[in-house]
């Protein structure tokens, strides 16, 4: 870029000329950093507050340059990401963007509608109807499900559970929860295994922690049936009213998938509402041989899933596919003189299913991925994701230094080093076996050449290998496994 540059105008946007030249110059510069994005270290190489120390504390005083501002990008910015779309990232749920992803948050930007009504963003709205329905289809949900964009899951499980909530029917949209002396303890239930946001979702819809029951899982990390059947007549008993069911297909420790068709007669008999966090692992049921993952959700009451997570959807967007729209609606409209149209009654206002007003524009994006890479395109990236999955996992299997530790039904690999060492008892074995991987894991980070997370399962520490991201191929799956040998070998 040029060293010397033009300020902002006195009044109104940067000049058109300025504008073009920028634009043509960051489409570059993205395409550059993509393609040379495995020279970067995966995870930011700073300690914090480093960036921090480099930035004024104050803000200018007059405006500066673009290309003093790019350049603080490339100086400061850059070293202090981790680089999420990097093909080593198998870290948490390893997800990426994709070209067209990036356009449309850039038209997204450019438009800058806020759509919390229908006119105030007839596009935006109508775009969501169609695209959400695209993808239903795809993931062989049935017609039966409507779909409404919010940023993430955590905020689209909250809102399932309010329309569970509001469909209890005790006032409690009228009335609140405190200081009600006529409310018994409503409980929803999920599994020991499940997101911490569901429990947070729980606490902010004033249930209270108490609010929630976690069912212990199976040897699989499923969600026990019985145990759950059980917990809710206990509860009942006990005069408490048992809701709401969160089950999960695709946890975060390690992918399991909840029963949830045999969750399904659990739930009617109690006449409960059924949600499902398929935050992750829902991407994949566009794959048609592994829409089974989805088994039962023709009988649950709402689904949740990211394609920002696996559908190569930059950050953020996330679906909630529900079969009561109403309930949702009758929990969240409120609609001020001010915001009322002559054409309400006839239109889907986004605004009226949610606590937010504005809503950004993010179907776009989503319908220009789909209309991009196709169904087909899409089953194919995700289908290639869990065979790299499995060829790690036969590795992992094939060797005497290394063990799994759960079940791989998608592309989380939990697995861990487990080399004979000597040790006194089980228990110290474990011991120095946790140590040891977490050395792995921290070695393998600082190498700079790929990342991966842990987690705790049966309290033994576990390495997590997620493959989720567009780049990533058998070379670099091949690289990790390299890596954690050579940590293995400096390390024993
Ligand atoms: N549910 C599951 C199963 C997850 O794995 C995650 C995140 O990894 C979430 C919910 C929360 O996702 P979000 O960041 O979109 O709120």
């Amino acid at each position: 870029m040029e060293a010397e540059g033009k300020v902002a105008p006195v009044l109104g946007d940067m000049d058109k000329e300025e504008f073009r030249r920028f634009g043509h110059e960051l489409i570059d510069w993205i395409a550059d950093y993509l393609e040379q994005i495995e020279d970067r270290p995966v995870l930011a190489q700073i300690e914090p507050g480093d960036l921090k120390a480099q930035l004024p504390v104050a803000p200018p005083e007059k405006g500066e340059a673009m290309e003093e501002i790019i350049r603080d990008v490339d100086r400061l910015i850059v070293p202090a990401l981790t680089h999420w779309s990097h093909p080593s990232f198998f870290a948490y749920f390893a997800t990426s963007t994709s070209a067209p992803g990036i356009f449309g948050e850039l038209l997204s930007a450019a438009f800058d509608n806020k759509a919390m009504l229908w006119r105030t963003s007839p596009a935006s709205t109508e775009l969501e109807e169609v695209t959400l329905d695209w993808l239903r289809q795809m993931m062989g949900l049935d017609a039966g499900y409507t779909g409404i964009i919010y940023d993430t899951a955590s905020v689209s499980s909250m809102h399932a559970i309010a329309a569970a909530r509001e469909g209890v029917e005790m006032r409690i949209r009228e009335e609140g929860m405190s200081g009600r002396k006529d409310l018994p303890l409503l409980r929803v239930y999920v599994s020991e295994q499940a997101h911490s946001s569901i429990e947070k979702g729980v606490i902010t819809l004033g249930l209270g922690q108490k609010g929630l029951r976690k069912i212990p899982t199976d040897s699989e990390f499923r969600m026990d049936v019985k145990a759950l059947a059980e917990a809710i007549e206990e509860d009942k008993r006990n005069g408490y009213v048992p809701f709401c069911i969160v089950a999960t297909v695709g946890t975060t420790s390690t992918s399991s998938i909840d029963p949830v068709a045999e969750i399904i007669p659990i739930g009617e008999k109690h006449a409960m509402w059924l949600h499902v966090d398929a935050a992750y692992a829902g991407s994949a049921a566009v794959v048609p041989e592994l829409r089974h993952i989805l088994k039962g959700c023709e009988r649950a009451d709402s689904v949740a899933v990211n394609p920002h997570k696996w559908l190569f959807t930059p950050f953020d967007l996330s679906v909630l596919y529900c079969r009561h729209l109403d309930l949702l609606r009758r929990a969240f409209s409120l609609v001020p003189e001010y915001l009322r149209t002559p054409e309400q009654e006839q239109v889907r206002s986004g605004s009226d299913y949610g606590i937010q007003l504005g809503r950004r524009f993010r179907a776009l994006k989503l319908w220009m991925i789909i209309r991009y890479f196709g169904h087909e395109g899409l089953a194919a990236r995700i289908r290639e994701h869990c065979r790299l999955a499995k060829l790690f996992a036969s590795w992992v299997e094939e060797s005497p230094d290394w063990e799994m530790m759960a079940p791989l039904p998608l592309a989380l690999v939990c697995f861990r080093a487990s080399p004979r060492i000597e040790a006194e008892s089980e228990a110290a074995r474990s011991g120095r076996l946790d140590v040891l991987n977490e050395a792995i894991m921290h070695g393998v980070n600082a190498t700079g050449k790929a990342l991966l997370s842990h987690t705790k399962l049966n309290d033994k520490l576990t390495l997590r290998l997620s493959v989720g991201n567009i780049r990533t191929t058998e070379k670099h799956v091949r690289q990790v496994w390299e890596l954690l040998n050579e940590q293995l070998r400096l390390l024993v």
